[in-house]
């Protein structure tokens, strides 16, 4: 650190300008390379990555004196920021990707970089139209009337919380005695925390089981809706899913819509996921019913390409957010006023918020929806290749077939029991990602272990996906056959 900068005032936190052009200019460098090195980088850990590690975890970790934050950014670049999985790689199948973008990374920097308070509207004006902005257009594309809008939170569980926290005032009064929810048992393992986390009992989130497609089924529901309701229970709640995690179904929405309606209790749809298939204008047609839904869950960070840390809760009514959620102490009635926008600090959990909607703002501006359409579509389009990729070889089995960017599959072999299988399918994974060159996870369908891939990267070629099966493919018979 120079002098200069430092000067007598050894408590400042500050660099030279000169300082702080050079790590800036040299941090949008170091992004730069990674952009470009995605795709061809080893997906696996270095090895010597771990030598770094016993460093940063050391017992004195922090120095007393500061040093050249040039020596700092080395650091991050070679012993943290090497270690670790690159989730926006093309090769990486596993999950749900969070495949970014560079202009939503220079917005999470301008947000950081201005130190963007995203609360109040009458301070902070211009952020909150952006998240308005937003917010209505993500209402718009789930089909919600004018009434609705929406907040930004870090990803879908606490949207997920924060519906849940909406159904149980509005239907329940906050008295959760004897409620019940119900969802297919296909529903993200959010809800079952946000439940706990609400102090719901764990038998008061009822999972039913899912038809043959893994969806959910609304005679089952319904009929257990109706049997708790006899017995005295509270039903408040169903949830829908816009596409599931491990097989990228979606529920019956209409079916599941009526049901609210007919009972009177919240349907809360789940589209953490899928919400991005609702830029393709089919899939807008056939998922229509979001639109019935009081209130919507959407990641950013997943199919609206998004850095991770970007997603939101949709409410039919934006009244509802504020009457549960507004809080004005004696500190905060200075910027209380609302006539020139939306206080999202009264809108949500967090009051210190940031400034999460620029991301989806820039990227939208810059690329426009058309584009922003078109990689979802590519993403529908990769996981079909994938399907007819994997039929074309023997001995491959698809359990779920391309639904919404999701393909799941097993290897199987005749004499092979169950178990067998699913150690065999669980080996083949872990041999192909310990290869470093693609990553993919498993999970389970009807009590058995299976592979899948999901491909909404848009930086997804074919040849990844070609080459990732091809390994697949000659792992399995590898293991199957030693000799
Ligand atoms: C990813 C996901 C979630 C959880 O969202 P986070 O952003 O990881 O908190 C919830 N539901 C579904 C269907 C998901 O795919």
């Amino acid at each position: 650190m120079s002098d200069q900068s430092r000067g007598d005032d050894w408590a400042s936190l500050s660099l030279s300008e000169d300082e702080m052009r050079r790590l800036g200019y040299a941090v949008v460098d170091l992004i730069i390379a990674y952009h470009r090195s995605l795709g061809s980088q080893p997906l696996v850990n270095a090895p010597d990555c771990s030598a770094h590690s016993v460093d940063i975890q050391s017992s004195s970790p922090f120095p007393e004196v500061g040093q050249a934050p040039m020596q700092v950014l080395t650091k991050v670049k070679e012993a943290v920021l090497a270690d670790m999985i690159h989730v926006s790689d093309p090769r990486f199948f596993g999950y749900i990707p969070s495949p970014g973008n560079f202009v939503g990374a220079m917005a999470d920097a301008l947000a950081s970089g201005f130190n963007v308070f995203a609360g109040t509207a009458s301070h902070c004006r211009g952020p909150t139209q952006v998240e308005t902005a937003c917010c209505r257009w993500l209402a718009s594309l789930a089909g919600l009337p004018d009434t609705a809008g929406g907040t930004f939170v870090s990803g879908g569980s606490v949207a997920n919380l924060t519906a849940v926290v909406l159904a149980r005032h509005r239907i329940l009064g906050d008295s959760i005695a004897d409620a019940r929810a119900y969802c297919s048992d296909q529903t993200h393992s959010s809800l079952d925390r946000a439940f706990r986390i609400l102090g719901f009992g764990n038998n008061q989130l009822v999972r039913i089981p899912s038809d043959t497609d893994f969806r959910a089924d609304p005679e089952a529901l319904w009929s257990r809706l109706r049997t708790d309701r006899a017995a005295g229970l509270r039903p408040f709640l169903v949830i829908g899913n816009l596409g599931t995690t491990s097989t990228g179904a979606a529920d019956p929405l209409g079916a599941l819509a009526e049901i609210a309606v007919t009972e009177n209790i919240w349907l809360h749809v789940d589209a953490a996921y899928g919400g991005g298939a609702l830029l393709n204008p089919h899939k807008r047609a056939e998922f229509a019913d979001v639109g019935r839904a009081h209130s919507v869950t959407m990641d950013q960070h997943k199919w609206f390409f998004q850095p991770i840390e970007c997603a939101s809760l949709l409410v039919r009514d934006m009244s509802w957010l504020h009457e549960f959620f507004h809080a004005t102490p004696s500190y905060l009635k200075d910027s209380a006023a609302a006539e020139e926008g939306i206080n999202y600090r009264d809108h949500g959990i967090q009051l210190t918020r940031g400034f999460r909607a620029l991301k989806l703002w820039m990227s939208l501006q810059t690329f426009g929806v058309q584009a922003f359409a078109a990689a979802v579509e590519h993403g529908l389009r990769m996981a079909e290749e994938a399907e007819s990729l994997l039929r074309a070889r023997p001995g491959w089995s698809i359990i779920s077939p391309a639904t919404l960017g999701i393909v799941s599959f097993r290897f199987e072999m005749v004499g092979l029991g169950e178990l067998a299988l699913d150690r065999l399918n669980e080996s083949i994974n872990r041999a192909l990602v310990s290869e470093g060159k693609a990553f993919t996870t498993t999970t389970e369908l009807r009590g058995r272990k299976v592979l899948r891939l999901c491909t909404i990267n848009p930086r997804m070629e074919l040849r990844h996906i070609r080459q990732t099966i091809g390994r697949l493919d000659a792992i399995a018979r590898q293991l199957t056959n030693p000799h």
